[in-house]
Order: structure tokens, then C-alpha cells, then sequence
């Protein structure tokens, strides 16, 4: 080979490196910058209760309050690199039910789930699912509308149709739970719709789960006490969680 082919042949080879290298160059770029853009979804996970509203005890002392905030701290771990979570109460003190959907929609929530336990007269252990109604379920709020609230002029009226317009999709993530629930436990769960007031004001999707029940005495001693009871039901949400947000 003579001198100048094979100074043409480095060329031609220098120049395919650079094009490979240009190639790579874009595409890292692109990639990096897609990460910067794709904007977490914010959870806010409200611990139910707390301070000296203790919610329902159960008959060997178990506290709702205390339940509910275990729970939201395992459940805020396991979502925390994936979301950007944010818990309504870090500590066992009082948060009442305005200033906890007020807080989630101040820090623009894609959704909200509130975490308690049942109790009361029913001793079975449930697993319960709530998603909201309003009472003015014939009204539907629409972001591009011009909204009159000539006829709706009371703040608990606004607060009452917030929600109206995320009722598809808090029923659609109570379904997801449901099915990873039922699937994983082959114990009862229901799904219920029902004017809470937490959930009515939540300019998001917004379910409250009731995780067992503290007057069942097996439940609070087997489940509701037992951290990896309460890790196995925190996969169950976290997985029907992707599933709603993938
Ligand atoms: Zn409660």
C-alpha cells in the first residue's frame, strides 16, 4: 500500500470515529435531559390521626394513630426514589382534616392516600378502600370552563365539588389495590364510595384505606402490630401504585 492510500484509509477511519462518538454524544445528551424533564409524581401519604385524637383503640391497646403512622413511614420508604413523597404528620401530634387536603393540594399532588384503620362494632378483619363523592355529583368542574359559582357560593361548596373531577381516576387506583389485595391475601376488601371529608376537598385523585380492623383482637395482635404484616399490605399498594402511574 502506498504512503497516500494509506493516509487515506486513517482519514476515513478517523472520520468514522467521530461520527460514532458525535452518535453517542447526542444520544447520552438526550437521555440525560429526559431524566432532567420526567418530573416525579408527589404522593402525599396522610397518616391518619395523631396527637390526642389517638382514633380507635383496639383491646390490647393498640392505637390507630400509632398504626397509621408506622405504616405511611414504610409505605413513604419503599416510594420515595421513585416519587417524591411527602407524609401530612411526621409525628404523633394533631393535623386536623382541612389543613391535611389543603397542605396536598398546596404541594400539587397527583394523589393522596390517607392511611387508617377500621373499628367500631364490626369485629371482621377488613381491608377497605374509600373513594370520594361529592353531593353535587351532577356538577363537573372543568379546567378550561369559566366557572360560575353563583348558586354555589359557601367555601364548604367549593371544597365539595374540588374532587368531582378525580372520582375516575381515585376509583380506578382503589381497583388496582383491590386486585393486588385480593390476589396477595384471599381476605375480604371493599371498595366504598362515600363523602369523606379529606378526600372531597383533594384537587387529585384521593382514596383513604382502612388497613385492618383494630376491633378485631387477631388482627390488632397477628397484623396490625406486626411491621412485616404492615410491609407485605405497603407492596400491595406500592405495586398497584406503579401500575396506576407507569
Ligand atoms: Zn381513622
Amino acid at each position: 500500500m502506498n504512503k497516500q492510500k494509506q493516509k487515506k484509509n486513517v482519514m476515513i477511519s478517523l472520520f468514522f470515529i467521530f461520527i460514532a462518538s458525535f452518535i453517542l454524544y447526542v444520544e447520552a445528551a438526550i437521555s440525560a435531559d429526559n431524566r432532567y424533564n420526567k418530573k416525579k409524581p408527589v404522593i402525599i401519604i396522610d397518616p391518619g390521626h395523631g396527637g390526642y385524637d389517638k382514633g380507635i383503640t383496639g383491646i390490647y391497646g393498640l392505637f390507630e394513630k400509632k398504626v397509621s403512622l408506622v405504616f405511611s413511614n414504610i409505605l413513604h420508604d419503599k416510594l420515595k426514589d421513585k416519587y417524591k413523597t411527602i407524609l401530612t404528620r411526621t409525628d404523633d401530634y394533631f393535623v386536623n382534616l382541612v389543613d391535611r387536603t389543603s397542605f396536598a393540594n398546596q404541594m400539587d399532588g397527583n394523589l393522596l392516600i390517607s392511611i387508617h384503620t377500621g373499628g367500631g362494632s364490626y369485629r371482621f378483619s377488613y381491608f377497605t378502600l374509600y373513594y370520594g363523592i361529592t353531593g353535587r355529583q351532577h356538577i363537573q368542574l372543568d379546567m378550561n370552563d369559566s366557572l360560575s359559582y353563583n348558586s354555589y357560593t359557601t367555601p364548604e361548596d367549593i371544597w365539595d365539588l374540588i374532587s368531582n373531577r378525580h372520582t375516575d381516576h381515585s376509583k380506578k387506583i382503589a381497583e388496582l389495590i383491590k386486585k393486588n389485595y385480593t390476589n396477595s391475601e384471599k381476605k375480604v376488601c371493599k371498595i366504598k364510595q362515600y363523602p369523606l371529608f379529606i378526600l372531597k376537598g383533594a384537587d387529585m385523585p384521593a382514596i383513604l384505606v382502612e388497613i385492618g380492623n383494630l376491633s378485631n383482637p387477631v388482627c390488632e395482635d397477628k397484623e396490625l402490630s406486626n411491621k412485616k404484616y404492615l410491609i407485605k399490605l405497603a407492596d400491595i399498594l406500592v405495586s398497584a401504585i406503579d401500575e396506576y402511574f407507569k
